[in-house]
């Protein structure tokens, strides 16, 4: 990498930001498409302070991640209208007037796009029934997406009046956890993060019902195999892992800041090199 006056800056801010995968996969897609530019993690307690920074320095976009996606929406100058229906920011790409210098800032959502590419990659979305467990930011994300595919979603989440609120939030179907065994859908999605480390002999659903459906995703990625998604795969469901979710939005959010169509095999080998070398840490 030969970092000069003219190299690109990209990055993520958050807090925690250490364990974010989104540095290797954003910076093996500009390697492989001779980009001069480098995307860096920042930590960062005062969004209003980092905005400012930002600009200040230059930077040519970055990913939110938590606890900033929806405080970041009182400084910028204009929202993309998924990103407001859904209530988060995950991009933010700075754009800078050629006449006064002025820096604008314009923030997007991509959770919704990546956890849909992901699945369209394996089921027809169209009329599909997916049960969506769990109802925080992801769930949110996920939810929206697929319903707008055409997909008929039911959501369901520990919280019964959190998953309440999101039915009625997107207009899609609600179930209790009682309701489970009677449900039949194409797709099964855990955005929760039940399984994940350190708990994971956690998992959403008793492995006799995952018959019932065809695919089941999980969008957890530490550990990429979680035991929902073995279980999954003994019953014979096709399985999708986290980093298919994780690749597609960073994909999108390399679009959105590059203009160029994403490297998705480099980014994909690298999330996997990244999370292997992690394991054997
Ligand atoms: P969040 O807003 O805090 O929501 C957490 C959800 O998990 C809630 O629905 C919560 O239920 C549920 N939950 C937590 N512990 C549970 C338990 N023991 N039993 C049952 N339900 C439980 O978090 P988030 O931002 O949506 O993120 C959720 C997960 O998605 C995390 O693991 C995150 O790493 C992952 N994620 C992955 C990607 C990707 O690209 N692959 C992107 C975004 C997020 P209650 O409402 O009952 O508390």
């Amino acid at each position: 990498m030969n970092i000069n006056g003219k190299t690109a800056l990209y990055g993520i801010i958050g807090n925690p930001v250490g364990h974010s995968l989104s540095p290797v996969m954003h910076n093996a897609a500009l390697k492989a498409l001779s980009i001069n530019g480098v995307y860096v993690p920042m930590n960062v307690e005062s969004v209003a302070n980092a905005v400012t920074g930002l600009k200040e320095l230059g930077f040519n976009g970055v990913s939110i991640t938590i606890p900033h996606k929806e405080t970041i929406f009182d400084f910028l100058d204009w929202i993309d209208p998924v990103a407001e229906r859904i209530g988060a920011v995950n991009t933010l790409l700075f754009q800078k007037n050629a006449e006064d210098n002025l820096v604008t800032t314009h923030g997007f959502n991509t959770d919704w796009l990546g956890a849909r590419m992901a699945l369209a990659d394996h089921v027809t979305l169209k009329n599909a029934r997916a049960l969506v467990f769990g109802a925080g930011g992801a769930a949110k994300a996920v939810a929206y997406g697929l319903h707008e595919a055409g997909v008929k979603v039911q959501v369901v989440n520990r919280t019964e009046d959190k998953a309440r609120e999101l039915a009625s939030w997107l207009g899609c179907g609600f179930a209790s956890y009682s309701d489970l065994a009677s449900i039949q859908a194409e797709i099964l999605v855990n955005t929760t993060s039940v399984g994940m480390v350190p708990n994971i002999d956690e998992t959403v659903i008793p492995p006799e019902l995952l018959g019932n459906f065809e695919v089941v995703m999980d969008i957890v990625y530490a550990p990429l195999q979680t035991r929902l998604l073995r279980e999954a795969s003994q019953k014979g469901c096709i399985v999708i892992d986290g980093l298919a979710m994780l690749l597609y939005q960073g994909a999108a959010q390399f679009e959105i800041w590059t203009g160029q169509r994403p490297p998705l095999n480099v980014m994909r080998e690298a999330l996997e090199h990244e999370l292997l070398l992690r394991e054997n840490i």
